[in-house]
């Protein structure tokens, strides 16, 4: 049961964020996400689309928690302000109680 609670909570924390860093370390800002058990379908706001696995120990739940990046992608023309956000969030050990913190990244879905 504990073991299923972490799995949705990386999805409810790109879900939150609305961000995902490609395996290049690309930070592409996220269209929608629809999560189907332990896998979810993500599209982009450049058209891409892909599945993610949920997985605290996964490349991508690290890189989001230590927000790494290495180039903004320019099609999905994540705003700025954003940006700053993500860098100025301090991520917990956990993440729930960051979630409860940044419930304004809801806002962040309408651009
Ligand atoms: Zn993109």
């Amino acid at each position: 049961m504990a073991y299923y609670q972490k799995r949705l909570r990386l999805f409810k924390l790109v879900d939150k964020i609305k961000l995902w860093p490609s395996r290049k370390g690309k930070l592409h800002g996220i269209r929608s996400i629809a999560i189907s058990g332990e896998q979810a379908l993500v599209v982009t706001h450049c058209n891409k689309e892909f599945t993610i696995r949920d997985s605290k120990k996964s490349r991508a739940a690290r890189w989001l928690r230590n927000k790494w990046f290495t180039e903004l992608c320019p099609e999905c023309r994540i705003p700025e302000w954003k940006i700053k956000k993500y860098s100025a969030t301090q991520f917990t050990k956990n993440q729930g109680s960051w979630l409860n913190k940044t419930t304004d990244f809801n806002m962040l879905t309408r651009r």
